[in-house]
């Protein structure tokens, strides 16, 4: 019969990892495979903090589409999704007349900002979210840096804002502290003049992280110059800063929203169930009521056996996106599908160069080891989908 059509929607670390294992376990046309992303790249959103910070070159964290794929087995278009429609079996891309079609369908969209209804929240802050808006927050502190020096009144050029203290923000104010002194240097500025601010709105820095790995954080990172405003939430943005917690203003021209994300609005435009943005799946990775759509990601939504939902992570993305292979092929084989189970690695984070926390297994691992342990976890990642060839290329070791 005609061969079965997989769409798979987003490379990122869900959608690649499900194309790049299809294509090892499938045959030569034993299926008709289509992988669909914006961007003719796959970007290493977990190591997002550095080029956004300035402390590496964001080509460091992206890698060809075309240097993982194999044509002969997967086909890639570039195109930016417009709608999803699960009754038709179909997609729409943008600027394209003819919509794709379907029999197996692989959503790996991933998040969008969390908001809260902040006014003014997304006009005026930028975001750790893809290369765009990495490149554009680097280039963003330097040319206030640069303004500073003309304008010497305008302090508030000097005043990074980071919101929220989850992982991202953790990991982002860690890695600008490295920088700022080098910027300071490269702007004719005292260090004593810049102001990184981390805001948090729950009584605690990472809320829900072990308390010790917690204190170890916020003290490294208060040594190297950090700000933190805990138990402090942002109620409002705007151009010249944000409005906290009891209307007090804090001026500052670069404003870094690392509040919380939710899933990409595709998924609730489609009409599938959602839960705060992330479609709800079962055991299997599917939709409710489409047993052809799977979600994968940081747009799905799975619970633990105490009933509490996982946290959106890539640890997440990359297990569900090597099961759902296996499970592809058994389908286009006729085969059994075996349920999903997420086994967590643990947590390590980054607090800047040769620094990091981290918990794995039941180790609690702080400053070098951590950041070695760090280390280890991303090049895992690129032998996953891109072997050794990849480490090689994109690797850091030091
Ligand atoms: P993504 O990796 O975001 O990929 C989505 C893909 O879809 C992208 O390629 C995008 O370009 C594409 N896309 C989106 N919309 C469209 C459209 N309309 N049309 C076509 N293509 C589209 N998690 C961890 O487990 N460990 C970590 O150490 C870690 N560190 C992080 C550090 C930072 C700074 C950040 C921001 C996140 C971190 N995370 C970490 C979380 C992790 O990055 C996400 O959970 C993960 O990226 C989710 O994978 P995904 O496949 O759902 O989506
Ligand atoms: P998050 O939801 O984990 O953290 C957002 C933080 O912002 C929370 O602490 C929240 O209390 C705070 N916040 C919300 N509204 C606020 C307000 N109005 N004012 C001030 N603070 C406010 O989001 P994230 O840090 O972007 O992480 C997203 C996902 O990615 C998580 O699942 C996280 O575990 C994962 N991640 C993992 C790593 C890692 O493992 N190294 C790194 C980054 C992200």
């Amino acid at each position: 019969g005609e061969l079965k059509k997989v769409l798979i929607l987003g490379a990122g670390y869900g959608g690649i990892v499900t194309a790049v294992h299809l294509q090892k376990q499938l045959g030569l046309n034993e299926a008709d495979v289509t992988l669909v992303n914006n961007n003719d790249y796959h970007y290493l959103t977990t190591q997002l903090h550095e080029p956004a910070a300035g402390t590496l070159h964001h080509d460091k964290t992206r890698v060809s589409i075309d240097s993982l794929i194999d044509s002969n087995k997967i086909r890639f278009v570039q195109g930016h999704v417009t709608a999803i429609r699960p009754d038709e079996q179909r997609v729409s891309l943008e600027n394209r007349e003819d919509e794709l079609e379907y029999d197996y369908l692989v959503i790996g969209l991933g998040s969008a900002p969390a908001t809260f209804g902040i006014k003014g929240l997304l006009e005026h802050s930028m975001g750790i979210r893809n290369i765009d808006s990495v490149r554009m927050i680097r280039q963003h502190i330097e040319y206030m840096f640069s303004r500073y020096r003309n304008e010497p009144e305008r302090e508030d050029y000097l005043t990074v804002v980071v919101g929220g203290a989850g992982f991202t923000g953790i990991e982002f104010v860690g890695e600008l502290a490295d920088r700022i002194p080098q910027l300071c240097k490269e702007y004719d500025i005292p260090r004593e003049k810049v102001r990184l601010v981390n805001i948090e709105a729950a009584p605690s820095a990472l809320p829900g992280f072990d308390k010790e790995l917690v204190d170890y954080a916020v003290s490294t990172l208060e040594k190297k110059g950090v700000e933190f405003l805990i138990g402090t939430p942002i109620k409002e943005c705007h151009e010249n800063g944000v409005i906290v917690g009891d209307g007090e203003e804090i001026k500052a021209a670069t404003v870094i929203w690392t509040g919380g994300v939710t899933g990409n609005p595709l998924v609730e435009e489609a009409g599938f169930e959602v839960q705060r943005g992330r479609v709800p799946v079962d055991e299997y990775l599917r939709a409710p009521n489409y047993d052809n759509v799977f979600v994968i990601g940081d747009s799905s939504l799975m619970f633990n056996d105490e009933g509490r939902p996982y946290p959106p992570t890539a640890q997440m993305a990359t297990q569900q996106g090597q099961h759902l292979a296996r499970n592809l092929v058994a389908l286009i084989r006729d085969g059994q599908l075996t349920p999903f189970k997420f086994e967590t690695k643990g947590t390590v984070a980054s607090l800047g160069k040769g620094e990091a926390i981290g918990i794995v297994g039941k180790r609690k691992l702080y400053g070098w080891t951590a950041a070695q342990m760090k280390k280890l976890i991303d090049l895992r990642y690129l032998f996953i989908i891109g072997g050794l060839p990849l480490v090689l290329r994109k690797g850091k070791f030091f």
